[in-house]
């Protein structure tokens, strides 16, 4: 995934001694800025990036040593234009930054593929103006009986959901390359209910 880096702000100054140019852009819902200093010399430059945290404190998150660019840029000059020499600095700072921020990506997205195969199994399962309301109460029953829930996409297009196997089940594990290995023992549920009711 490409992070998504929205520019604030930028300022640049040259002075006797240096240049800088710092740049301010939101990322990932956080503003982020980068401050590139090119001094005469090359310990007293830096390339920084902080986020600014809900404090409005400035959290340092990745740096740029010197050695890496210093060499490579002009020495300070009252002609030098910072946000040129020192922007392409800044840039790959904030992009290390953005990647550091992007979040992780917990709760996959159905894709349009699976609703597609979800909605025709509403239709061959009721009708082809099938509805079904699917209540807490359906969701926990269904967590407790059978197996968990996979759904496996087929090199063919076609889509398979399936509460009949284990999670190690090769099956599943093979994404249906392999044959069930016939031990998977999903209760019936009803079979549950006499066995309690004993
Ligand atoms: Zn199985």
């Amino acid at each position: 995934m490409t992070a998504t880096i929205t520019p604030r702000d930028e300022t640049a100054a040259v002075t006797t001694n240096g240049y800088r140019y710092d740049r301010v852009v939101e990322t990932a819902g956080r503003i982020v800025r980068a401050r590139v200093l090119r001094a005469r010399y090359y310990n007293e430059s830096l390339a920084v990036a902080e986020v600014l945290t809900e404090h409005l404190t400035w959290t340092r998150i990745a740096d740029d040593d010197p050695v890496n660019w210093w060499h490579s840029t002009r020495t300070p000059s009252p002609r030098v234009d910072p946000a040129a020499v020192l922007g392409p600095v800044a840039d790959q700072l904030l992009r290390r930054a953005a990647t550091i921020l992007a979040p992780v990506s917990t709760t996959p997205t159905l894709s349009p593929h699976v609703l597609d195969a979800v909605g025709a199994l509403v239709a061959t399962t009721y009708r082809y103006d099938g509805e079904q309301r699917i209540t807490p109460d359906d969701m926990a029953w269904a967590t407790t009986h059978g197996g968990r829930l996979h759904v496996i996409e087929h090199d063919d297009g076609s889509v398979t959901f399936t509460k009949a196997h284990r999670d190690q089940c090769p099956f599943i594990t093979s994404s249906a390359t392999q044959d069930c290995d016939g031990e998977c023992d999903v209760e019936d549920p009803a079979d549950a209910q006499r066995r309690l009711g004993r």
